[in-house]
């Protein structure tokens, strides 16, 4: 991956990244509408299938070399790149829902966190709520810090000041964010943590997935004998969020949120510009 260097995208090709992004979006909206009790994660992946497709997207997590699911379905203490599987989701589950799509060679990235209600259980749901809620928030702080900083590695710092001064969750440092274009996992890294260099600049022609990868305990985590679901030592709650973010010439705008980013980024006095 570090041979290709980072391939910044001119403002065409940027604009070709949009479609990917909404089709992702759609995908995403469909399955994280269908979470609920006794729905099963195979069943949202076929959901979100449909409605890739419908907007003439393919499931760009179906062309990574064996895996041949069009989400990653990660429930409680799975993290990430867990295969969607025929158990069904239980009140008070959470679950974090990745999905991708490509359309004419470019890609898009994004995902979602949802916790299944249970009435029965508000301190549960209350705190998978929390740990959701401080994870989105920290992406938001990231996603902004693309839009003000100078250098990409600012992003990493502002996710982690952002999950230090609101929780004392754990960051998983293993999994991080990357380019993306016509691969979905290009150059550069993108850390959600502060590191001892600043990184490529950010400037017009870079396109990047954010993504906290957030534990409620201790963030050391291992692979599941499956070869791709990651799950949490400790078996505690887990949360990923993601964007895909287009940096152009007018500034940002995130292909995979319906208004760009607005209502995110509005906290950080941030207005994101779409493409012209
Ligand atoms: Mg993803
Ligand atoms: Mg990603």
């Amino acid at each position: 991956m570090r041979s290709k260097g980072i391939l910044y995208k001119t403002e065409a090709q940027l604009r070709s990244m949009i479609a990917p992004g909404i089709a992702t979006r759609l995908g995403l909206e469909a399955a994280a509408a269908a979470v609920k009790a006794g729905v099963t994660p195979l069943e949202l992946d076929a959901i979100a299938e449909k409605a890739i497709r419908d907007f003439g997207g393919e499931p760009n997590f179906k062309l990574v070399p064996g895996y041949s699911h069009t989400l990653c379905t990660s429930v409680n203490a799975n993290v990430v790149h867990s295969i969607p599987t025929d158990e069904k989701l239980q009140a008070g589950d959470m679950i974090s829902i990745d999905c991708g799509a490509i359309i004419d060679g470019w890609n898009a990235d994004a995902a979602v966190t949802v916790v299944v209600p249970d009435p029965n259980r508000p301190a549960l749901v209350a705190a998978r709520e929390k740990l959701s809620e401080v994870t989105k928030n920290a992406m938001w702080a990231g996603i902004a810090a693309l839009a003000k900083g100078k250098y990409l590695n600012e992003v990493g710092t502002a996710i982690e000041k952002y999950i230090h001064e609101n929780s004392d969750y754990g960051i998983l440092a293993e999994y991080i964010g990357h380019g993306i274009g016509r691969d979905m996992h290009e150059e550069p890294p993108v850390f959600n943590y502060e590191v001892h260099n600043r990184g490529p600049q950010i400037k017009a022609g870079l396109a990047v997935a954010i993504e906290p990868i957030i534990s409620a305990g201790s963030p050391v985590s291992f692979t599941q004998p499956d070869g791709w679901t990651v799950t949490m030592k400790d078996g505690k709650d887990s949360c990923q969020w993601e964007h895909t973010v287009l940096v152009h010439n007018k500034g940002i705008w995130v292909s995979t949120a319906a208004d760009g980013g607005a209502a995110g980024l509005a906290a950080y006095g941030v207005e994101p510009r779409p493409l012209s």
